[in-house]
């Protein structure tokens, strides 16, 4: 029987940088990556917990409290719970550049990782987030990059970009607690569809 799958969740920035500070990732006034990422990733840890019914999978989201992990720590931790589940790992970002929409970035050469993104791109489009993409397609917003960090994990991994904390028409998109919620929700179906394509 095959293992099951774990849902691992990380919020991309908050790393310990020293002198008591903490990495905040891009900052456009109010608009701090780090913390719009970490309200994401607990709406989106809740929203799998509470709609996995019979469902088989686990959820891991180890900065819940709030910390900040470097990557290398993902990656090693990721590694050690593949000896018992099949990890899916997102990492959890917002842009700054003045562009709009959000992004995937996946490592080279993985299926799993390419059919996520789809999915994630697809169900921000139900729910009317644009696509960073010129030509609005789902593929051109997917970029490819193995020598990104947490893309070394073993495993399906991505980075998900959910928008530009700078771009002034993107931000209305995400400048209050529900529209986070709504983002981070519709990430919640795209991997229990994942779940269900691949249990
Ligand atoms: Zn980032």
């Amino acid at each position: 029987m095959a293992k099951p799958i774990l849902f691992y969740i990380s919020h991309g920035h908050r790393q310990d940088v020293g002198g008591g500070k903490t990495d905040p990732g891009a900052v456009s006034g109010k608009f701090v990556e780090a913390d719009l990422a970490y309200k994401c990733c607990k709406y989106l840890r809740d929203y799998l917990l509470n709609h996995r019914g019979s469902m088989t999978y686990k959820v891991a989201y180890p900065e819940y409290k709030g910390n900040g992990m470097h990557l290398w720590d993902h990656v090693q931790d990721i590694i050690r719970r593949r000896v018992k589940y099949r990890t899916v790992a997102i990492d959890w970002h917002f842009n700054a550049g003045g562009g709009k929409g959000c992004e995937c970035w996946i490592p080279k050469n993985n299926k799993y990782s390419l059919e996520l993104a789809k999915l994630i791109l697809e169900e921000q489009q139900k729910i009317g987030r644009p696509l960073h993409a010129y030509d609005g397609k789902i593929n051109t917003a997917i970029h490819k990059d193995s020598t990104l960090q947490f893309l070394k994990a073993p495993g399906p991994t991505l980075l998900f970009e959910a928008g530009y904390v700078d771009g002034k028409t993107d931000r209305k998109d995400f400048d209050t607690d529900k529209e986070l919620k709504q983002i981070a929700e519709a990430v919640g179906k795209a991997m229990i569809r994942y779940y269900q394509k691949y249990k």
